[in-house]
């Protein structure tokens, strides 16, 4: 039992990733706080963790208010202890953008083999400032607000554990989803200024940078698409969220007492060096 008796919270994890990560922690002896932005999910997860350890708070991480109003109840609920948070809860790009997206993506690969590409991909001139802004609500700005309370908590008895959910978006940046890299870039940098600021506390703050793992956030990539990924992947497959939960458990357990600061990658080869 590797996080017995600790006390974790992951946003969005009434899905993908954040679910496996509540399961894992719970597995290895940890209550979690399962937060999403709608409860039913939410609870959906704590209904699946081992032994029911666990509780639903439903939160819009972009939001301070709701973020606040989230860490009271902890507070109130919990004796005011929180040995780990996971900033995990995240958005792709919208439907009308992902189907123009998959088009240009498919005329893109045709006219890659035919040696002249003449489809541009032209995504950030044409980017409303609704677009841009909720994707850096979402992850940076909810990253910011979930870890502005939890370092209140944590700082009473200087010690505690973050781990933030970048991407390989972060590590190379990714053509098709400018706001989406920019954001994941924020955090990563987010996590290194962190780690210098609050390590004489006893607090760590590392990062997950993921390649492409099997949620319901990529199941929208076209079957085309997923081929010229794969063929770019070492490993030659996708990753799934369990993956994903092991390098969490590893980042949230004293395994990795000496990490601050960093980022480790599971990305099957698909970034390698960073
Ligand atoms: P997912 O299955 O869509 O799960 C994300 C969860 O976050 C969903 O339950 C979602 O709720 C929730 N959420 C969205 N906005 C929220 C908000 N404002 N407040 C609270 N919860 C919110 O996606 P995933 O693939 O597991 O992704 C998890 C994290 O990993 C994200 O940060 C993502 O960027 C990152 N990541 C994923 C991959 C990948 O290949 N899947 C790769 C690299 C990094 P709704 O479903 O209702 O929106």
């Amino acid at each position: 039992m590797r996080l017995k008796d600790r006390i974790a919270l992951v946003t969005g994890g009434g899905s993908g990733i954040g679910r496996a990560i509540a399961l894992r922690f719970a597995s290895e002896g940890a209550y979690v706080v399962v937060n999403d932005v709608k409860l039913d999910t939410a609870k959906k997860t704590v209904g699946e963790l081992d032994g029911g350890r666990g509780r639903a708070i439903a939160a819009d991480v972009s939001d301070s208010a709701q973020v606040r109003a989230m860490f009271a109840e902890v507070e109130r609920e919990l004796g005011g202890r929180l040995d780990i948070l996971v900033n995990n809860a995240g958005i792709a790009v919208s439907g009308g953008d992902r189907e123009r997206l998959r088009e240009r993506a498919e005329a893109r690969i045709a006219e890659t083999f035919a040696g002249e590409i003449t489809t541009h991909w032209d995504v950030t001139m044409n980017m409303s400032d609704e677009t841009w802004h909720r994707m850096i609500g979402v992850h940076l700005n909810g990253t910011f607000f979930c870890t502005r309370e939890a370092l209140k908590l944590m700082s009473r008895v200087n010690r505690g554990v973050i781990i933030n959910m970048s991407s390989v978006a972060a590590l190379s940046g990714l053509d098709t989803v400018p706001h989406y890299s920019a954001a994941k870039g924020g955090i990563l940098s987010l996590t290194r200024a962190l780690a210098r600021e609050v390590g004489s506390r006893g607090i760590r703050v590392n990062a997950i940078c993921p390649g492409y793992i099997e949620t319901p956030m990529t199941a929208g990539i076209s079957p085309m698409m997923q081929k010229v990924l794969l063929s770019r992947t070492p490993l030659g497959r996708w990753g799934q969220p369990e993956e994903i939960a092991a390098t969490a458990l590893f980042l949230a357990s004293d395994d990795s007492a000496f990490y601050t600061g960093q980022w480790l990658s599971p990305n099957g080869g698909l970034v390698i060096g960073g």
